[in-house]
């Protein structure tokens, strides 16, 4: 066998190792986005439950204050009917007390509700709050698990490259070129042996003329159906 070639199958032995580890590192993602959007519906839920907090703190703010400004009518109105001096001036005053007291008491209401939907759009919100703080604790280590996983296959990956680029230097530029193009393309083994008398990778007849070249020469030639490289092993 060509040295050559005996260095190029060492270079593809280093390649699918690191295809391998690429793979594994490839396969963490996946595993990185489920935790991610587990964490994420349990946070939107949150956020919604945040939403309708604050909507209904705004609309209890704003009815605190009508109630305020109406009870300060009714105080003016109560001053008031101390000083009228006509009958006709008491009864308006009266009235407008009245009708005063009967605003303060619907919005009353109005914010006794509020305040219960508040209450229950607190406590969904607390819920969701746990449900989170829960979730993020529970992810911690799987989350580290993963990053340590990455970090080693990382380290291990960068050791094979090293090894491969090292070794790659003694095989000649064009055949490594040649090499390389099919492999990316294939992303598996590029260079396979023939098999009998046909392609080790395809399973299609390589014509005799073409086989005694490679078994004589120790020559590497190209598969016509599926472009792979093909060498005689002895
Ligand atoms: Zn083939």
């Amino acid at each position: 066998m060509l040295q050559e070639l005996e260095t190029l199958l060492a270079v593809q032995a280093d390649d699918l190792e690191i295809h391998g580890i690429e793979d594994r590192l490839a396969a963490l993602a996946p595993r990185l986005k489920a935790l991610d959007q587990k964490r994420s519906r349990i946070a939107s839920d949150l956020e919604r439950a945040t939403v309708v907090v604050t909507a209904e703190e705004k609309k209890q703010a704003f009815l605190r204050d009508k109630i305020a400004e109406h009870k300060a009518l009714i105080d003016r109105n109560q001053a008031q009917m101390d000083v009228v001096k006509t009958m006709r001036q008491a009864t308006a005053a009266v009235a407008q007390m009245e009708e005063a007291k009967r605003i303060v008491a619907t919005e009353e209401s109005e914010l006794v509700a509020i305040n219960r939907r508040l209450e229950e759009a607190r406590s969904s919100a607390h819920t969701h709050q746990t449900a989170l703080d829960a979730c993020t604790a529970e992810q911690a280590e799987a989350r580290g698990a993963v990053t340590a996983e990455q970090a080693a296959l990382e380290g291990e990956l960068a050791a094979a490259r090293a090894k491969r680029d090292a070794k790659a230097v003694g095989v000649p530029a064009g055949l490594l070129g040649k090499y390389d193009k099919i492999r990316i393309r294939r992303r598996a083994q590029a260079a396979w042996a023939v098999k009998g008398h046909a392609c080790g990778a395809c399973d299609t007849a390589v014509p005799m003329q073409r086989r005694n070249q490679m078994s004589t020469k120790g020559g590497i030639d190209v598969c016509e159906a599926c472009g792979v490289l093909m060498y005689f092993a002895e």
